[in-house]
């Protein structure tokens, strides 16, 4: 007997388990929250507290850990609240992605040349404008979930480039492999994130493709602490 598993509200219906609504999201959520544990412990560990990127990478750690934390406790109660957390925390750690990348790559975090500091005050309220202009306009004007995995996907995608084009070029100068590997983490996240736009039946009813994008992320993230 093979009855079609249908959505409800838009959901795959999953079976719970020790009172968890998606088990392997779960536990999926908590492997990225340690992989971005150790990284802040290898940064406490390995890198010396003048460098000036230091707390663009702290904090990395901090806002990711965090936005896993949140998705830990949406995937085991889906209330309305717990779900805007959990959107709002993975838009936050998306765009801090965006936001650290011309840091790195300019180098905005130099005192020298000045203009360095000023550009990089500008790119600073610029992400956070456009974090608040994101956050309110799905809290007081609409939820839409096609505008956020829109915005969430376009601000991927410029990330991926600026990498993409970082890692060409340290590549063809420096010719280490490892030169080429923030361009190959970015495009291995990418890849996990179609996983989500597939979105099948959950397999034995707690398998499903948004718990793979999540497992697809982890070794990615222990790979960018390296
Ligand atoms: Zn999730």
């Amino acid at each position: 007997m093979l009855e079609p598993v249908v959505q409800y509200h838009g959901k795959w219906p999953f079976y719970r388990f020790v009172g968890m609504q998606e088990p392997f999201s779960v536990s999926f959520s908590f492997l990225n929250f340690l992989a971005h544990y150790n990284g802040l412990l290898k940064i406490r560990d390995k890198m010396p507290a003048r460098y000036s990127l230091r707390p663009f990478y702290v904090a990395l750690s901090y806002i990711g850990m965090a936005s896993w934390v949140f998705s830990m406790i949406f995937h085991t109660r889906d209330f309305n609240l717990t779900e805007k957390l959990d959107y709002f925390a993975a838009g936050a750690s998306v765009l801090y992605g965006l936001y650290y990348t011309p840091v790195r790559i300019f180098r905005l975090d130099q005192k020298k040349p000045p203009v360095k500091q000023t550009l990089l005050r500008l790119w600073t309220i610029t992400c956070v404008l456009l974090y608040i202009a994101h956050v309110s306009y799905l809290t007081f004007w609409r939820w839409d979930y096609t505008y956020n995995m829109a915005a969430n996907i376009a601000v991927g995608v410029v990330q991926n480039i600026l990498w993409s084009w970082f890692s060409v070029h340290r590549y063809q100068k420096l010719k280490k492999p490892w030169a080429a590997w923030p361009g190959l983490i970015v495009a291995w996240v990418v890849m996990a994130m179609s996983l989500e736009l597939l979105d099948f039946p959950p397999w034995k009813g707690m398998l499903d493709a948004h718990s793979l994008w999540h497992l697809g992320t982890v070794g990615p993230t222990i790979w960018w602490y390296k």
